[in-house]
């Protein structure tokens, strides 16, 4: 078998409401699909949603790169993923948004190729219904409990706050929350890097009696002495997102002793290759893994369902971003429902899940041969 042609789309899609987080504001998702072809028919697609300010990747950017990577592939057998993930990494390090819709592609034709729904070609079973949290914008304390409890009233399980400073004003926040929701829900934070480290020991210290499963990202990605710090002085369990890309910000922060769970997101790690080194790691280590979207569409999470399925390491679940899409672009794949319930109904062959030819730009479209 060999890959024929690539197709590189533009994938936009309005959000029902602003999502803010410290860092930015988005009002749309802007994806971009990759639909691999072969010569035996069989076509797959994979999908990345490009957040500037986390991961330096913007949607113009992949496509002037998508086609030089495209290229790559043409005329080359997609059985050998290894192979193909690799000449990717020796033409461009980093961009590591971009190549996990590759690698998303390449998985998705391979379990076809095997006849396999994707998570039994890695290996998995499906044999858990997952639950979403859902995540709670930050802003006015009185605003994100209204939010919060909007959400408890559409069954989540358990809700995510963003929080981003000052510190009292972060304090504050939960407090309304647990006040408008009682203590037992399960609550997470992510900071999004907004604290100081001292900020941070002061706010998880302040947090405390809150019931908090964990904080994610208190700090500047990437300072692990400083993470390792805020761990040491936290009552709650710290996560690493922003600070774990791939597979080698795994291994650094296990090293580092610098976090208690990691958070796997597909368009972090470069797709479904690396992430599953991740889980090797973090099995290896006694890390608990969470999974993670930016605004990826149902095409995306169900490949993240069906790497979940496949790692028992992943226990906690953060994937609500078809939630926030005013329209669906995707047929098949996994189910997610209002209460944030997520089930994989079908069997079919790869992820299973498809884009509506109507959301892929067309004026937008590269073709690589
Ligand atoms: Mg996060």
């Amino acid at each position: 078998m060999v890959i024929t042609e690539i197709k590189i789309y533009p994938l936009k899609v309005r959000l029902k409401e602003p999502f803010v987080i410290s860092l930015g504001t988005i009002t749309h998702a802007q994806n971009l699909l990759i639909e691999l072809s072969t010569d035996t028919g069989i076509t797959a697609q994979g999908e990345c949603s490009a957040y500037s300010f986390i991961n330096g990747e913007m949607l113009e950017g992949q496509m002037a790169l998508a086609p030089i990577l495209a290229k790559l592939w043409i005329g080359k057998n997609p059985l050998e993923i290894a192979v193909r993930l690799k000449e990717l990494d020796g033409l461009l390090s980093g961009n590591l948004a971009l190549k996990s819709a590759f690698d998303m592609a390449l998985y998705d034709l391979n379990a076809k190729a095997a006849g396999m729904p994707l998570y039994q070609y890695l290996g998995g079973s499906n044999d858990r219904v997952l639950y979403s949290d859902r995540t709670v914008s930050v802003g006015d304390p009185a605003a994100m409990a209204e939010e919060a409890v909007r959400y408890l009233e559409a069954g989540f399980q358990s809700i995510k706050l963003k929080l981003g400073g000052p510190v009292e004003l972060d304090i504050s926040r939960v407090a309304a929350i647990r006040g408008a929701i009682g203590r037992d829900i399960p609550l997470r934070t992510d900071a999004n890097q907004a604290w100081s480290v001292s900020e941070a020991v002061r706010v998880l210290k302040g947090l405390e009696k809150f019931n908090i499963e964990h904080c994610e990202e208190p700090i500047a990605a990437g300072d692990l002495a400083g993470l390792r710090f805020v761990r040491s002085q936290s009552p709650i369990p710290i996560m690493a997102d922003e600070s774990l890309f791939d597979h080698r910000d795994a291994i650094r922060l296990v090293q580092n002793e610098a976090c208690d769970y990691f958070n796997i997101k597909l368009t972090k790690s470069g797709g479904i290759g690396n992430a599953t080194k991740i889980a090797a790691i973090a099995d290896a280590a006694g890390i608990p893994v969470q999974v993670g979207c930016f605004s990826e569409s149902r095409l995306a999470i169900t490949a993240l369902v069906h790497f979940v399925l496949a790692h028992k390491i992943v226990v906690h679940f953060d994937m609500d971003s078809p939630l926030m899409m005013a329209e669906d672009p995707v047929s098949g794949g996994a189910t997610v429902a209002e209460d944030g319930k997520v089930e994989l109904i079908s069997d079919s062959p790869g992820i299973g899940a498809t884009i509506h030819e109507k959301y892929k730009d067309s004026d937008r479209v590269v073709l690589v041969v």
